[in-house]
């Protein structure tokens, strides 16, 4: 193989692996531990919407949500978004499941605003990014998953009545979409604020930039370039089972 993506589930897995082979690894998600190219694609994703919105990576206010503990996407984005200037991360995960300290460290030793919040209330208010997360079950082991304390639930009524007209909503999928879930509901999937689908739409092209780059190909590119045999949907989301002629 040219390139190796490896998904395991044990933390440090796929940096191990990488040292005893001669070709590029990509990190395709190392247990609790990163997802590097979801970083990539997230923070694509933010660039592309702050750019329609004006707004600017450098001082923004990026809102984390649900199981941060477990939820290697989370741990890769806080990192990412650390190289920018002046953030406000928000913290908002139940007592059990909370950032790892020496990740919400490492963003405020690199001047960035690092708060904890204990309700959607107190924590939502003049976010610029709301990122959700999955509850990440099967990673769990002696946490009280059914006590779970807090209702960290993102639905249309809340962003409503917590966010601004202008705050993106991002998950890393899957979601939980099942009702009562203590995920990102479905009923947000018409409002423009949900910016899910551009996300992962978004996956494709950074992936490809990404082999590219480690092929050593990117400058060659150009000089390929053909009009793709395929258009890309206005919008796509459950309301477009008519696009998809699933309706
Ligand atoms: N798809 C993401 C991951 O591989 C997020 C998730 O599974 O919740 O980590």
């Amino acid at each position: 193989a040219d390139a190796i993506v490896v998904r395991h589930p044990d933390q440090g897995s796929v940096a191990r692996f990488a040292k005893g082979v001669h070709v590029p690894v990509i990190n395709g998600g190392d247990g609790v531990g990163e997802h590097p190219t979801q970083a990539l694609l997230d923070l694509y994703t933010i660039r592309r919407e702050f750019a329609r919105l004006g707004k600017k990576v450098d001082g923004a206010h990026v809102a984390m949500v649900g199981d941060l503990k477990h939820g290697r996407t989370v741990h890769s984005l806080i990192r990412l978004l650390s190289l920018y200037k002046g953030l406000t991360f928000t913290l908002l995960a139940p007592p059990s499941l909370e950032m790892p300290a020496e990740l919400a460290e490492a963003a405020e030793a690199g001047g960035h605003r690092v708060r904890r919040a204990a309700s959607l209330k107190d924590g939502l208010k003049k976010v610029d990014v709301l990122y959700a997360t999955r509850i990440q079950k099967e990673r769990m082991s002696g946490e009280a998953l059914e006590t779970y304390p807090l209702d960290f639930r993102i639905d249309k009524k809340r962003v409503d009545a917590l966010c601004q007209k202008d705050t993106i909503v991002m998950h890393p999928l899957p979601r939980d979409g099942t009702p009562g879930s203590n995920d990102l509901a479905t009923d947000l999937d018409d409002d423009p604020r949900l910016a899910i689908f551009r996300q992962t739409d978004a996956g494709i092209p950074v992936r490809m930039a990404i082999f590219a780059v480690l092929l050593g190909v990117e400058n060659r590119i150009a000089a390929s370039l053909k009009d793709a045999a395929w258009i890309s949907p206005p919008r796509i989301g459950t309301g477009d089972a008519p696009f998809h002629r699933l309706a």
